[in-house]
């Protein structure tokens, strides 16, 4: 929004701020913040930074330096939730020394790195990047109390007929996976979803729809128009924050958590993606396979070859794995397809023009750090490019067929997505080269990431789970 320090000032003074608040984004994909009074500010701010402890976002200590963040006037917006009126502007982490430089683990200073190798190659200069906001939006009490929210039941079947038959409240309530496009009175959340919207658009995020999702009570769906990828991780940081904190002022509390909910839809992040290089798109191909040219079809190689370890950080929760699984339309297997939402790179049929040419890669959920998982999402297609892997070649499809449904011996031909943390962490560690270029991922971040995942794995390993006490308890 701003370019110069003389417009952040001017705007201050219009619009009475009286606070500047930071945001920086934690290893994990988190945001944290720090707030300084609007006299505070100085263009000095810029230069030197402000000092933090780094070890308490998570990333690595790096040995004799402090850290310091720079505020990145472009970011800057009003936020939407303070009540004293407050600037809210992104900050970058550097590295003090005798030059300050970027630090390598910062997620934005990665994605950044990231467009800049993409440059380098000569392939593309721009990957348009659209991601999709699914998200629950609970009732305090109805999340605490509602049946099967803990998963007690083993067999979904169960858990569908027992949730609508044997409630003792007789009033309609929205079937278990029935709330797609549903309208009001049983659309309840649609004044808050607008309101959501309204305040995005206002900050410059394009709203594309939003609607109710498939997950019967509460689930919704926010989808923005695409944009160059660093910043729509950006976008990402900002979509979540608003969702969480509108909601929490409506006195709801929404999550982006892949699975909630036993039996019911999960929340997916899906990201569309397409290449343009001088303006040009470079995924159109009218005689090729869905309308993609060799180039798309060699990106969605590289994603399918690397989509194990890419798993390891666009679903790198325990929770991640308790959604994809089949039968709620997210994905289990590695292959492409068009409009299959069962496949891992769904094609949708309704984009046909060259510059709305694109696909889809299904299996992310918001558990991500998004920078991390746009910047090796973009670095798997390009390995794919680089490496001419044809994914007919690679046996990845096309699968033009309901996945889950298949044949065991037609389904043990195509490799499936990893199906725990365990085992993407494992994949992520066997393979991540193709990261590693143009020092877009330091092998110093992988370690950290998959170090902190592991020890995320083994605390969980020790905790009870409820679902426990139902197979458990009465032995
Ligand atoms: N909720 C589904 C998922 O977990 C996706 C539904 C859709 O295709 O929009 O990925
Ligand atoms: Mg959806
Ligand atoms: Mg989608």
């Amino acid at each position: 929004m701003f370019t110069t320090f003389g417009q952040v000032k001017e705007y201050c003074n219009e619009k009475q701020i009286k606070m500047i608040d930071f945001k920086m984004i934690d290893l994990f994909g988190r945001w944290r913040h720090l707030t300084i009074p609007v006299d505070r500010f100085t263009e000095e701010t810029l230069i030197m930074g402000i000092g933090f402890d780094g070890s308490n976002y998570g990333f690595a200590p790096v040995e004799k330096s402090d850290m310091v963040f720079i505020p990145d006037l472009s970011t800057g917006i009003m936020d939407p939730f303070a009540k004293i009126p407050t600037l809210s502007i992104l900050g970058d982490v550097y590295v003090t020394g005798d030059t300050p430089k970027p630090f390598e683990q910062d997620p934005r200073a990665v994605a950044n790195r990231a467009e800049e190798y993409m440059k380098s190659t000569g392939i593309a200069d721009l990957m348009k990047t659209g991601p999709e906001f699914e998200f629950y939006v609970f009732d305090h009490i109805s999340y605490e109390t509602r049946p099967n929210s803990v998963g007690f039941r083993v067999d979904s079947q169960q858990a569908e007929w027992n949730s609508s038959n044997l409630d003792d409240n007789k009033g309609y309530k929205v079937p278990l996976k029935g709330g797609y496009h549903i309208t009001p009175p049983m659309d309840i959340l649609y004044d808050l979803r607008s309101e959501m919207c309204l305040l995005l658009e206002e900050r410059g995020v394009e709203v594309k729809y939003h609607h109710p999702e498939v997950g019967g009570p509460g689930q919704m769906e926010i989808e923005v128009e695409p944009g160059a990828m660093r910043e729509m991780a950006d976008k990402t940081m900002l979509i979540k924050y608003v969702v969480k904190n509108a909601a929490f002022n409506a006195g709801k509390s929404a999550t982006f958590m892949p699975k909630p909910l036993f039996g019911e839809a999960g929340n997916g992040l899906h990201v569309h993606m397409h290449l343009f290089k001088d303006g040009e798109p470079i995924f159109y191909d009218a005689d090729g396979y869905s309308g993609l040219s060799q180039t798309a079809l060699y990106f969605i190689g590289g994603l399918l070859k690397n989509a194990p370890a890419l798993c390891g950080l666009t679903n790198p929760s325990t929770n991640s794995y308790k959604r994809l699984v089949p039968g709620y339309e997210a994905p289990v297997s590695i292959c492409y397809a068009t409009a299959n939402r069962s496949a891992v790179i769904r094609i949708p049929d309704y984009a046909k023009t060259p510059d709305q040419k694109r696909f889809e890669i299904r299996n992310p959920d918001a558990t991500c750090n998004p920078y991390y998982a746009f910047a090796a999402i973009l670095m798997a297609g390009l390995d794919g490019i680089e490496n001419k892997l044809d994914p007919v070649e690679h046996g990845y499809g096309p699968y033009d067929i309901n996945l889950y449904n298949l044949p065991k011996e037609e389904q043990s031909k195509i490799k499936p997505l990893p199906k725990s943390l365990e085992e993407a962490l494992d994949a992520l560690e066997a393979d991540h080269e193709f990261l590693l270029k143009g020092n877009v991922f330091s092998k110093r971040l992988i370690e950290i990431w998959i170090e902190n995942k592991r020890k995320e794995l083994k605390e969980f390993s020790k905790i009870p789970h409820p679902a426990e006490f139902g197979l458990y308890y009465d032995l």
